[in-house]
């Protein structure tokens, strides 16, 4: 049995790269390599099988066979041998190939004098392109280092796909992911967009395949090693340890950069002929074919983090950074793993859309790309791995798809779906200066929510007559250390004066449950929603809330200013932040600040306690607004990011809304105004109902105004109350679907 060298393998690269160096027509360069490849193995056939379609594996060349067959043998995935290999991207060795099992004799190839056979996968970073074939007609069962030398030349192989080396062969050498793919996640945010891919972290290009030093390339890896090493010590340094899942990631990163395993396997590569670069490559799309394939999350997720540092290491060895010198598209649509809160700021308004794999709705980016108004997909699996820069992408954040390379029939029904969408826009531009009076001449104050400078100029655009919620958080998740009083005091500034005199509610921090600083030390909580979050921060540690409110008083410069405490659950709780609301005043005014006009302090109403407070409370407080996203996961008891759960108990179910009204009359008693902030004001049936029940303010996302404004005008409240009244006499569980029948009858 020939024994395989090292140097029989480097000698193997090398006159692959020098025959691909060579000019020529895709064919022949094909040709010249199962040649070369058959020689150097030292078997009679070399074959290559490139994927025709997804299902469909294509003879493209042979050393051995019968020319003959070359593009008219077809298998499908999963068939013969061959389709084995494809199919579980895992090499088959034996030799004895007819007796195995799925064997397929395919006559017009001339193959059955042939025994044994070796096949690997050519891929390319989990992106399947076909298989490589070595046979011999003596019985013969390949060594471990010789299967290992043909990976090697599979990825080498796959490489030069990628690379164009063979362009020229038509729709045979197509790679797999130039087909059309619909993907399916999760909306995160709502509307549709059109345009191209950017990929948030670009494929490092691995122009390099083959070596000339082996020694000299593993120096230059264990260099690049090493500096990876230090980044990840210093990640992990930096790194809060209250965040135990960040710590963890980063402790699997430094087992990884540590391990001796992953280092030898590179090396062996290098020592085989590939390029640092090459081998790092070749482990990375090793593992992430075995990604594929993995039932279990957890060791899914390890994968995953083997692959961040595989890309950080070439970024090392080949000095590309995230900035590959590619050219944004025109209508860019994000593509990325994950982002964070600040990245997706810096981005701003240029994108179109946003697709992430990973993601959860209630996460800082999530929060980002809402105050955006920017489409938002999360959970989209292999998205990453299956998008390049530039291909043609639809989102539709509404239901959570994907089209990515869509064909024109889809293309087209999206467009006219897009189209209609923006036609209803125009139709409430139409309605952005008239009044939100109903039929029966009640008025409602229509407000928006915000929680970016860049949202204000929605404010004249929506027809929103000021902003109901003013989020505070971003500021804060989208740094490394608490921002300075100067700086807020300025922002906060600019807000009013961007309003212009409207007025702005804003809500001191709602910092805790999914919105996390990575500066504030927290304990790890086993149910943060119902946690240390939002106005229990602000009391146990009142430095942060007293230089928030000082900020605002001196944003304020002397205007009205409203303020309003998240998540208070009982009296006490308000009276508190008052109290050092009250003190911030005066010590403003000792400090010789000039103090607003007016103050009013109001509480955000998001957990069922408060409901039940006192007749004392709703008189002292000067507003409550109801966070309906809290409020309804509290009432309900299902987690508002649970997925599972999330969609389950409706709005309108009399239930909630019998709550509501109760709420409605509390303050009605008290004389105290009353609006309603969370998302479900923003939807116009709801909007309907929580305005027929009395509520007197909605404030809702920019892009929500216009459509609510046109159902309210068109709408009777006293009719929407008895519609509702008269569900509720009936005993049903919801009043939705008596509401959709009044709003179809109206015209
Ligand atoms: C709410 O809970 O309804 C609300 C408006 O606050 P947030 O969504 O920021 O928790
Ligand atoms: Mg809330």
């Amino acid at each position: 049995m020939p024994h395989r060298t090292e140097s029989d393998s480097r000698r193997l690269l090398r006159s692959l790269r020098d025959a691909l160096a060579e000019a020529g027509a895709g064919q022949e360069r094909l040709d010249r390599i199962t040649t070369i490849i058959a020689q150097s193995m030292q078997t009679e056939v070399c074959s290559i099988y490139l994927f025709r379609d997804p299902q469909t594996l294509e003879l493209c060349a042979t050393e051995g066979l019968n020319p003959e067959a070359v593009h008219k043998t077809r298998l499908k995935l999963g068939e013969g041998l061959v389709g084995r290999v494809a199919r579980s991207a895992r090499p088959v060795n034996t030799r004895d190939a007819p007796a195995e099992r799925g064997f397929r004799f395919m006559p017009e190839t001339g193959e059955e004098v042939f025994t044994s056979f070796l096949g690997v996968p050519i891929q390319r970073l989990g992106e399947r392109l076909g298989v490589l074939v070595v046979q011999s007609r003596d019985p013969r069962a390949f060594s471990e280092d010789e299967v290992y030398a043909l990976e090697v030349v599979a990825m080498v192989i796959a490489e030069m796909a990628e690379l164009g080396a063979f362009v020229g062969e038509g729709a045979a050498l197509a790679p797999l992911h130039k087909h059309p793919a619909l993907l399916q996640g999760v909306s995160a945010q709502e509307g549709v967009a059109e345009g191209h891919v950017w990929l948030h972290e670009p494929r490092v290009a691995v122009t390099r395949l083959v070596n000339d030093d082996s020694e000299a390339e593993i120096a230059r890896l264990r260099e690049a090693m090493e500096k990876l090493r230090i980044s990840v010590d210093d990640l992990l340094k930096m790194a809060s340890s209250s965040d135990r899942e960040h710590m963890e990631v980063l402790q699997t990163y430094r087992m990884f950069a540590r391990s001796r395993g992953w280092l030898k396997r590179m090396e062996e590569n290098i020592l085989l002929g590939l390029s640092a670069e090459a081998a790092v490559e070749k482990e990375q799309s090793t593992a992430r074919a075995r990604l594929q394939t993995v039932p279990d999350a957890y060791l899914r997720d390890r994968l995953h983090d083997l692959d961040d540092l595989s890309n950080r290491l070439l970024r090392l060895l080949t000095g590309q950074g995230n900035d590959t010198g590619a050219e944004m598209p025109d209508r860019p649509i994000l593509v990325a793993r994950n982002i964070g809160p600040g990245e997706l700021l810096d981005y701003g308004r240029k994108l179109r859309g946003i697709v992430l794999e990973e993601g959860a709705v209630g996460s800082h980016a999530t929060i980002v790309a809402r105050a955006l108004a920017i489409p938002l997909v999360i959970n989209v699996p292999r998205i990453t791995t299956e998008a390049l820069n530039g291909d043609h992408i639809m989102v539709d954040g509404t239901e959570g798809a994907i089209h990515l390379r869509p064909e024109e029939s889809i293309a087209r029904a999206f467009r006219d779906k897009m189209a209609m969408q923006a036609q209803a826009q125009e139709r409430y531009a139409s309605l952005r200066d008239l009044p939100t009076e109903a039929r029966c001449g009640t008025r409602i104050r229509l407000m928006m929510n915000a929680g970016l400078m860049a949202d204000l100029p929605s404010l004249a655009g929506s027809g929103a007559e000021g902003v109901g919620l003013f989020r505070t958080e971003l500021q804060f998740l989208i740094r490394n250390s608490v921002p300075r009083r100067s700086e807020l005091a300025a922002l906060y500034g600019r807000v009013m004066d961007a309003a212009r005199g409207h007025r702005v509610a804003f809500r001191t921090l709602d910092i805790g449950s999914d919105k996390i600083t990575p500066y504030m030390n927290r304990p790890d909580e086993p149910n943060p929603a119902m946690g240390w979050r939002a106005i229990r921060v602000g009391l146990d540690r009142p430095g942060v809330l007293r230089m928030q409110l000082q900020a605002l008083i001196r944003g304020a410069a002397g205007r009205p200013l409203a303020v309003m405490f998240p998540l208070v659950a009982q009296a006490s709780e308000f009276e508190a932040a008052r109290a050092i609301l009250m003190h911030a005043i005066e010590r403003e005014r000792r400090l010789g600040h000039i103090l607003p006009e007016q103050i009013e302090a109001g509480v955000m109403l998001e957990t069922p306690s408060l409901a039940f407070a006192p007749d004392a409370f709703f008189e002292s407080v000067d507003f409550v607004s109801i966070g309906g996203n809290d409020l309804k996961q509290f009432f309900f008891a299902a987690d508002r990011e649970n997925e599972l759960v999330r969609r389950r108990y409706d709005t309108l179910s009399t239930g909630f809304i019998g709550f509501l009204q109760q709420i409605v009359d509390r303050c009605a008693a008290a004389g105290t105004p009353l609006s309603f902030c969370g998302e479900d004001a923003g939807r116009p049936l709801d909007a309907l109902a929580i305005a027929a029940i009395g509520v007197g303010t909605l404030s809702m996302r920019p892009a929500s105004v216009g459509p609510v404004k046109a159902l309210l005008r068109r709408a009777h409240l006293g009719e929407a109350a008895e519609v509702i009244a008269r569900a509720q006499a009936r005993g049903l569980e919801s009043v939705r679907p008596a509401l959709l029948d009044y709003a179809a009858t109206l015209d």
